[in-house]
């Protein structure tokens, strides 16, 4: 009995290898582009809004959750009200991927893009600041822009104005 069983596991896991021998496919990276899961976890980056805004509102949800603390920033207020982190350090030598930065963002800001390879010589190299951290693009989400749910009233939008979002209630009228 138990030799079956055991000629039953064998087969099942060469059935297994022989399935997967004609999707194995070879890529000739870095020459050819690698074809990578949508959920892959790359380099943490910040993203723009499609106005072209940064997306930070320097809430420091990131850093709280980092569980390697290697995210540190300042915040900053720009005249229409609106926050933006002053400063933006990430030091890659302590990240290991795991995304929490991302899931924390309420924004959208903060995104694990697809790059993986940068190596460097020196650890010190690790260390980016917001120029480099920054980018043009709106990542993985292109139509999201926070301003435009919240209930802050921002520019051309008044509280209440903005998507999915109810006028403001006048608290006091709910007093017994
Ligand atoms: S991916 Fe993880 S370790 Fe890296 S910065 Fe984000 S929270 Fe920190
Ligand atoms: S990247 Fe996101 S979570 Fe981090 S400070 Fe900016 S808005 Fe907050």
């Amino acid at each position: 009995m138990r030799m079956w069983r055991n000629f039953v596991d064998l087969g099942a896991g060469l059935w297994t290898t022989l399935r997967q021998l004609g999707r194995i496919s070879t890529v000739s990276y870095p020459e050819a582009p690698l074809n990578l899961p949508p959920r892959w976890r790359g380099r943490p980056t910040l993203t723009r809004d499609p106005d072209g805004d940064e997306r930070c509102v320097a809430c420091q949800l990131c850093s709280a959750v980092c569980p390697t603390r290697c995210i540190e920033l300042q915040a900053g207020e720009r005249a229409d009200t609106r926050r933006y982190p002053l400063t933006f350090r990430i030091n890659f030598s302590r990240c290991i991927y795991c995304g929490l930065c991302e899931e924390a963002c309420p924004t959208l800001a903060i995104q694990l893009l697809d790059e993986f390879a940068f190596s460097k010589q020196h650890h010190a190299d690790f260390i980016y600041e917001k120029d480099a951290l920054l980018i043009d693009g709106t990542g993985k989400h292109p139509h999201y822009n926070f301003y435009r749910h919240s209930g802050v009233a921002l520019g051309d939008k008044n509280k209440g104005e903005g998507i999915n979002e109810k006028p403001p209630v006048n608290v006091r009228s709910n007093l017994p």
